[in-house]
Formats: C-alpha cells, sequence, structure tokens
C-alpha cells in the first residue's frame, strides 16, 4: 500500500468501522425458524467459499483501514472444517485486538479447546430456551443437550463469562426469559435476549411477533426485582430510544421505560444487573430501540461480499479481485466505497422497509 494519508472506514453519517463480522459458511446443522428454511436449502458450492488465505487478507488490508476486532459467524462457524487454524491466522494479524465467535454451540464441545488455544477471546452461544421441548420448535431440529455440553465444555476451556444469545418470539419464547433469568443469577452466564429481526428465510416475521425489550425487562423485574443499567464507558454514553414514531415505540413505552438509558460503549445489546448484585442480562433491542446512529460493524460474507448493514440491499462483491491480481489498494478502495454508501439506519419501523433477499443464514449474523 503506497497510500500515506491515514484513512478510514467513516461512511456520511460520521460513523467509525473497526468491526468486521465473517461469515465463514453458510451450512448449518440446525434450520432455526427465524433464519433458515425447513427444508431444501441451496447452500454455496464449496469453492465459492472465500478460502482462509483469502479471508486473512482481507482482514490484513482492513487492519490498515481501522479494522481492529473481528467475530467469526455463519451459518454455523463449526462445521467450516479446521476453524481454529483460521482463528489462529486471524489472531496473528497485527493490530487485531479481539477475535470472536458466534455458535450455536451444537459442536462446541469438540471444538471449545483448540478454539480457546488458537487464540479465541470471545464466544457467545446461542440458545434460544432451556425447555428442550422449545428449543426443538425453535430449532426444527434435535441438539439441545449437545448445547448444553458445548456450553459446559466452554466453561472448562476458560471462557468467561460465557455469554447467551437468545433470540425471543411471542408465542413461542415468552415463558423462558424467567428460567433465563435465573440462569443469569446462578452462575456466571450472562443472558443477552435479542429481538426477532425481519431477516428470516421465509419471510415470516411480524411485528406482533418481536418480544420488545422492554416487555422482557418487565417480567425479568417481576420476577427478580429491579434491574439498574450498567455503563462502562460514560464518555460514550447516549440515550437509545431514537425518534421513531412507530407503534412499537408506543408499546415499548407502555412498558419499563428504557429511557434515558446510557450504552456500554457502542456494543447493541444494553447491559443490565439485578440491583441485589446478582446476575446480568443484556437486551439486543434492534428492532424496538435501533442502535443504527451508533453502528461499527460491516460484513463479510462466506462468498465474499461486503455489507455494511444486515439491512443492506446491496453488496460489494470483493472476490473477483481476491481471485484477480487485484492489489491490496483496490481491495481497500472497495472497503472505503462500501462503507461510504452505508444508509443512515435499518429503517424496519418504516413502510419503506424491505427485507434483504439474503437471510441471515447466508448473510452472517
Ligand atoms: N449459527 C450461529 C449461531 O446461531 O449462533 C451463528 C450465526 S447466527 C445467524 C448469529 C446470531 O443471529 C444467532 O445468535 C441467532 O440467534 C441470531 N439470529 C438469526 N436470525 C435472527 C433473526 N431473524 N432475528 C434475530 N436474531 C437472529
Ligand atoms: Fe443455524 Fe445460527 Fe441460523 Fe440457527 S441462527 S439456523 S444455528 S445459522
Amino acid at each position: 500500500m503506497t497510500d500515506t494519508i491515514p484513512r478510514t472506514l467513516v461512511d456520511s453519517w460520521g460513523r467509525t468501522h473497526n468491526n468486521l463480522r465473517i461469515s465463514v459458511t453458510d451450512r448449518c446443522n440446525i434450520r432455526c425458524f427465524y433464519c433458515m428454511p425447513a427444508e431444501d436449502v441451496q447452500f454455496l458450492p464449496r469453492q465459492e467459499l472465500l478460502t482462509f488465505e483469502e479471508i486473512e487478507r482481507v482482514v490484513r488490508i482492513g487492519v490498515t483501514l481501522g479494522i481492529n476486532k473481528v467475530r467469526l459467524t455463519g451459518g454455523e462457524p463449526l462445521v467450516r472444517r479446521d476453524l481454529p487454524v483460521l482463528v489462529q491466522k486471524l489472531a496473528s494479524v497485527p493490530g487485531i485486538i479481539d477475535i470472536g465467535l458466534t455458535t450455536n454451540g451444537i459442536l462446541l464441545a469438540e471444538q471449545a479447546r483448540s478454539l480457546r488455544d488458537a487464540g479465541l477471546k470471545r464466544l457467545n452461544i446461542s440458545l434460544d430456551a432451556l425447555d428442550p421441548e422449545v428449543f426443538r420448535k425453535v430449532t426444527r431440529r434435535d441438539g439441545y443437550e449437545k448445547v448444553i455440553e458445548g456450553i459446559a465444555a466452554a466453561r472448562e476451556a476458560g471462557f468467561s463469562p460465557i455469554k447467551l444469545n437468545a433470540v425471543s418470539v411471542r408465542g413461542l419464547t415468552e415463558d423462558q426469559i424467567v428460567p433465563f433469568g435465573q440462569l443469569a443469577r446462578e452462575s456466571d452466564t450472562i443472558v443477552r435476549f435479542i429481538e426477532f429481526m425481519p431477516l428470516d428465510a421465509d419471510s415470516q416475521w411480524q411485528r406482533e411477533k418481536v418480544l420488545f425489550a422492554s416487555e422482557i425487562l418487565d417480567r425479568l423485574t417481576s420476577a427478580f426485582g429491579p434491574l439498574r443499567p450498567i455503563v462502562t464507558d460514560l464518555n460514550d454514553a447516549r440515550p437509545t430510544f431514537t425518534d421513531q414514531s412507530t407503534s412499537s415505540h408506543a408499546e415499548a413505552e407502555s412498558h419499563t421505560p428504557l429511557l434515558p438509558l446510557a450504552r456500554a460503549s457502542r456494543a447493541p445489546a444494553q447491559d443490565f444487573e439485578f440491583v441485589d448484585g446478582r446476575g446480568r442480562i443484556g437486551l439486543i433491542a434492534s428492532v424496538s430501540q435501533p442502535f443504527c446512529a451508533t453502528c461499527n460493524r460491516f460484513r463479510l460474507t462466506a462468498d465474499g461480499k461486503l455489507r455494511n448493514c444486515l439491512f443492506s440491499l446491496e453488496e460489494t462483491d470483493i472476490r473477483p479481485l481476491l481471485r484477480s491480481a487485484a492489489k491490496d489498494e483496490e481491495i481497500a478502495q472497495a472497503m472505503l466505497d462500501n462503507i461510504a454508501a452505508k444508509r443512515e439506519g435499518h429503517e424496519i419501523n418504516t413502510a419503506r422497509f424491505l427485507q434483504p433477499d439474503r437471510p441471515m443464514y447466508s448473510i452472517g449474523g
């Protein structure tokens, strides 16, 4: 790279991007209804997946533009063979200070130790229910016991605290909230409740199915007493309700008010602790309280497309660049251009919203 002017991934709204989420596969060993079709999924042919070397090159170039954090995701990242090899490659890229992984946990018992040894720092395990029957309804597959074994193996390998991601869906997972709260109070587990987003493969998403973060907070408060927000970076604190005059806003406000609430740095989760000091939870209110204004992430799909937002309708294909004689500079420019074109927000709460063609499993959540 010959350019001596420092360049960063800043969009036209002034947001700087340092966080790259990398999908390593679109394959998965379960079929969560909010992400994948139940049957007959068309997966990418293997040769269309970026190789580990190609991913590493993208990260090295990204570092010159300010990337310092990466998270591996998918599909299910642990179905990609030799994933610890990729973790090790990325951990050795100078400038990368944090590597995370989001997994459904089914294959974690076998891989937790080698991932840790390879340099994985942070692990999020997705588990939407503590009741095996509800787990089966959500995932349309067996595997609950394997996830529980995976969580135990992660703890044994030294991942702490354990972070669980639980998508909350009205009519399906309400009765899981209190058991998850109990788990958070009894162990070093942080449960992060995620609002159901319109990224499912069958376009079944409806606003009525979103269990709002404020309702989740209400249920936890009724069961265990009050919670208070945790603010880790006061300098970066900001209110989280954006001015969205929508029904979701009105509904959300009829519950425990989250306003004014400061966010821990630029993370999407709002973290809370029970005031008696026992237990911590997180709320990812992507629908009712979008955090687009502080977004610092962009994505690389398993087939080499850059996406500046989960809900992007456009993407930048860098695989042809990676597989030709293109210089690093050209790939860097593609990244800069992709970020420059980022929209202000996802617009889920507007009539203009269009669900992207790619469902979650093929984007990388
Ligand atoms: N397979 C891995 C897993 O499930 O953890 C990684 C990929 S998955 C797409 C990443 C995260 O996105 C998971 O925590 C999953 O629950 C979440 N997710 C998938 N579809 C979603 C949706 N429609 N709304 C909200 N979260 C979703
Ligand atoms: Fe697979 Fe993760 Fe999607 Fe569930 S959310 S189907 S585990 S990729």
